[in-house]
Formats: structure tokens, sequence, C-alpha cells
């Protein structure tokens, strides 16, 4: 008989005795037993709670530690507002996640544990918050795309088509003025949108006063002298110095962004929105003071 192969844990057997359970439930076990023993079936064995909360409890317990765990209880929250689509409160849920973070180390240090990566109590909870993640991502995007929808709905509501014909600028104002990204954005903060494109009209208006005063009405004439070089473009720096050099000195930069093209370069084009600005000045007029209604 080739003695080699033998199986070791054959030879072994014959000389094991049943141990006493480690954990304390009273049970005798036999050798290899007492592993799944202690794993799955000792009464006395603890468990580490698969919310993640740190805890670590009898294993017929853990029903009902599962019922009052905390991880459990924000886990529902955030679970009630993916389904709601209510990213306020989901932002809550996740901002409590995070913050319980200091709390499930203290408790898994009570048991001689370590968070695992990310400072999370359990794999079941780390794939949890992932996905938690990746739906108030979702939603974020939703609700931005709906909110910015209804910004544009508004706009043309009021009239602001000129405002509307930027809707790039419009999205970058609301993101401004919502800077939580919650999605909404309140009366005060509508406010001070209104404000600013009034200021923006009204910086215009002033300049183009300017203008016609200064070149007697003849724009043709005031462009031929803005655009020094006869580029027929004018970047920024060249705006800021003529309109300086022909004695202008209010805020320029508002007419320079509302004339300029995508490449940063007033053009006839971009000169001709002005005189159609100018041109409508009435009605402009008219707006400023419409819209302002329509906040009171
Ligand atoms: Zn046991
Ligand atoms: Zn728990």
């Amino acid at each position: 008989m080739d003695l080699a192969a033998v199986d070791d844990s054959d030879k072994h057997c014959i000389f094991l005795v049943a141990e006493v359970c480690p954990l304390g439930c009273g049970k005798r076990i036999m050798g290899k037993k007492m592993e799944v023993h202690c794993k799955s079936e000792c009464l006395k064995r603890r468990e580490v709670c698969p919310h993640g909360c740190g805890e670590s409890v009898f294993a017929r317990e853990m029903p009902d530690h599962l019922k009052i765990c905390p991880m459990g209880k924000i886990f529902q929250r955030a679970d009630s507002a993916v389904a709601l689509l209510s990213l306020g409160e989901l932002n809550d849920a996740v901002k409590d996640i995070y913050g319980a973070r200091g709390e499930i180390r203290q408790r898994l240090a009570a048991w001689g544990h370590v968070p695992i990566k990310g400072g999370w109590g359990s794999e079941e909870s780390a794939d949890k918050i992932k996905r938690i993640l990746r739906s108030q991502i979702e939603i974020q995007t939703k609700v931005r795309a709906k909110s910015e929808d209804q910004l544009l709905q508004i706009l043309a509501k009021l009239k602001w088509k000129k405002l509307c014909k930027h809707d790039k600028t419009c999205v970058e104002v609301f993101r401004f003025l919502d800077p939580d990204e919650s999605g909404q954005v309140s009366s005060s903060e509508w406010g001070v949108l209104h404000q600013l494109w009034k200021e923006l009209e009204l910086s215009i208006l002033e300049f183009l006063q300017y203008i016609d005063r200064t070149f007697a009405s003849n724009f043709l004439m005031a462009w031929e002298e803005l655009d020094d070089d006869r580029s027929g473009e004018i970047d920024f720096e060249e705006f800021t110095d003529a309109i300086h050099f022909i004695g202008y000195f209010g805020e320029g930069t508002p007419i320079f962004n509302y004339a300029c093209d995508k490449k940063g370069y007033i053009t006839e084009t971009g000169w001709k929105k002005l005189m159609d600005f100018w041109k409508d000045r009435a009605n402009v007029r008219n707006m400023i003071f419409d819209t302002q209604s329509a906040f009171h």
C-alpha cells in the first residue's frame, strides 16, 4: 500500500475527541465540524450587522436588531426618497450616511473590527451606498433638466425673449442661483435673477444712449471709430480701450458679453445686435417695468 496516498485527515480522525464550543453554547463538537458550528449553527455566535452599523449581535437576535438598526433607518429614508424622486430628502439621507461613519468605526472597534474601504461597516452596506449614490446622480440630472425646462418656460412667459435666446447663459445663471443643486430656486433668488437682467439691460441702454449722443445717432460711424484697426472684430481689450477713448467710463463688460460672439469678438453682427437693441429701446424699457411687476 502506498502510504503517500493515504489522506492525512483520515489518519488523524481516530485520535479526535469532542471539544467544547468556544463560544459558550455548551455543546461538544467533533473536530472540523466545530468551524461550521461556530460560523453558522451555534446559538451564541455573533454576526456583524449587514446594514453596516458596526454592531455585532447574537445571530438569533439579528432580526430584532435589523428592525432598530440606525443605518437601516437611514437606508429606508434613502429608499423612499429615491422612490418619490425627492432630491432634498435623498441629499439629507446621504449626508446622514456619511455622518454615521464615526459611530460605525466606534461600534466596530468595540468588537475588535475595523471599517472596510470607504469607512463602511459591511460589504452589503457598501454596495447599498454605491447604489444610493448612483440614484442620487440620476435624480439630480432629472430634476435639473426639469427645472431648467421650467426656467425657460417662465422666461418665455415674462417675455424675456432676448434672454431665452441665450439659454446657455440662463442655465449658468440658474446654477449660480442654485448652489445646493436642489433644483429649486426660491422667489428671492428669482428676484436676484430679475435684478441682474434688469441691470444688464439698463447698462446696455446707458451705453447706447452715450453712443447715440456722441455720434449723432450714426452707429456706423461709431463702429468704425471703435474698430480702430479695421479688422472687423473687436476683442475685449480693444473694446475697453475704445470706449474709454470715446469718453465712456460706465460698465463695459456686460455690453461686451451681450454683443460678442462665441469666440469672444464683437463683429458687425454683434454691433447690429446692439443697434437693434437701441431701436427697440421703448419696448425694452416697458419690459423692464412689466417684469418688475411680475414679481410682486
Ligand atoms: Zn456553540
Ligand atoms: Zn445594524
